[in-house]
């Protein structure tokens, strides 16, 4: 499908994030008004509380844009997401009848500030990257075990905190832990040393379910994707990973784009996952092409000084899909809600520009990589701003996210003074 033409201007440039073929769900205040659902469109905002108040948004029985957050409209499940995008397109589309009484509630969305836009059930964050596995296990414990031994046959994840879920923009405090240096008898509580990022996709959950469901019907019930980075003190990390995994490693924060990009504006850039080395079981198996052909980036820009591109990479190198790992997630029979965020775990490709995190980057801080404005990095500093960006290319158009950015703050001097 080519760019479809609005009559917000804005939206029909070759370039913009938000065409009328993207319509990403997100939450924004401004100085007049406090958080609420809108959509992006060009560099406009459609404010939905007012479209709906205003009856030009009239989906049912209920009001879905009273609260600040999207669940509620996750919650009314797939017949609801597409009779709402059908609306907003009709609203939008160039020669709409009802432009006139759009156009007051346009937001620009220089004047807004973009909030979280989704209440967080829970976060899951899984480990689904090939290479990225591949380069971790090298390093922590070896090429010979650098694939955990049931990597192949499901997508492994672990339990994170949807308290620490923030939304681009947030600043994000070096965090405090209990390293183990191997120099050192006896571990020491510190201000992390090798404090890092994770490029990832997030999948939220739009249908809640109760037990196993199989792949088709996982995906069936994704709303959309945000990008994720998910901060990670690796010193933290080495010393308590095992056996139960992370924990305060990855308790920071985690943050997210702004802009939930709906399955629906991702259809036409669905794309298989790659070649099976062993046959997955049947409740895992591929039914269809899950993932999906985005083009990913990470910059790094030190306090003051110019941002440098330091991967490139594409959400089509992972090994598990989102519907696969969602899957995955209820076999023992957990139940999932709307809300529910699902990492997709660190993206990266088979080269070493496509490395979705420093540690990989430096090679665990062994081989520092250089900036283009000349300094050199192994791991993140303070004053660093991290972007992530996202972009899907059709035809005459791209669908974006919005950037997930953060700047990392330096550690509290105490973190125990009161
Ligand atoms: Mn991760």
């Amino acid at each position: 499908m080519p760019l479809m033409k609005s009559w917000v201007a804005s939206a029909n440039s070759a370039e913009t994030p938000f065409p009328l073929n993207n319509l990403p769900y997100g939450v924004f205040s401004t100085q007049d008004t406090d958080p609420r659902c809108g959509v992006a469109i060009g560099d406009m905002i459609l404010d939905c509380q007012a479209a709906e108040e205003s009856g030009l948004i009239d989906l049912g029985d209920v009001a879905l844009f009273e609260v600040p957050f999207w669940n509620d409209l996750m919650e009314e499940g797939p017949a609801v997401w597409a009779a709402l995008r059908a609306r907003l397109t009709a609203l939008l589309v160039q020669g709409s009848p009802e432009q006139a009484k759009v156009e007051p509630l346009l937001v620009p969305m220089a004047d807004a500030t973009l909030e979280m836009p989704i209440m967080v059930s829970e976060y899951t964050d899984f480990y689904a990257g090939r290479h990225h596995a591949t380069n971790v296990g090298t390093m922590f414990r070896g090429a010979e075990n650098a694939l955990p031994p049931n990597w192949l046959h499901i997508p492994i994840g672990y339990n994170g905190r949807a308290s620490s879920v923030v939304v681009s923009g947030t600043d994000i405090r070096r965090p405090w832990g209990q390293l183990k240096s191997p120099d050192h008898a006896l571990p020491a509580f510190l201000p992390c040393r090798r404090f890092d990022i994770e490029l990832e996709m997030g999948a939220i959950v739009g249908t809640p379910s109760d037990g196993p469901i199989t792949v088709q019907e996982a995906d069936a019930n994704i709303f959309g994707y945000v990008l994720l980075n998910d901060w990670s003190a690796r010193d933290i990390q080495a010393w308590e990973y095992q056996p139960l995994g992370p924990f305060q490693a990855k308790a920071t924060a985690t943050s997210i784009s702004p802009w939930i990009v709906t399955k629906a504006a991702l259809e036409p850039f669905r794309c298989d996952t790659p070649p099976r080395e062993f046959e997955l079981l049947d409740h895992l198996k591929d039914v269809g092409p899950m993932l999906y052909d985005i083009n990913l980036s990470v910059t790094l820009a030190p306090a003051g000084k110019p941002a440098s591109t330091i991967a490139r990479t594409n959400y089509k190198e992972m090994y598990y899909s989102a519907a696969q790992q969602l899957a995955q997630h209820t076999t023992a029979g957990s139940p999932m809600n709307a809300g529910d965020l699902l990492g997709s775990g660190t993206i990266s490709g088979a080269e070493k520009s496509e490395r979705g995190s420093l540690l990989e980057l430096s090679w665990g801080g062994k081989e520092p990589f250089t900036l283009d404005c000349g300094e050199t990095r192994s791991f993140v500093e303070d004053g660093d701003t991290l972007t992530l960006t996202g972009v899907a290319k059709g035809d005459g158009y791209v669908i974006g996210f919005g950037d997930c950015t953060g700047t990392v703050l330096p550690a509290l001097e105490d973190p125990y003074k009161r």
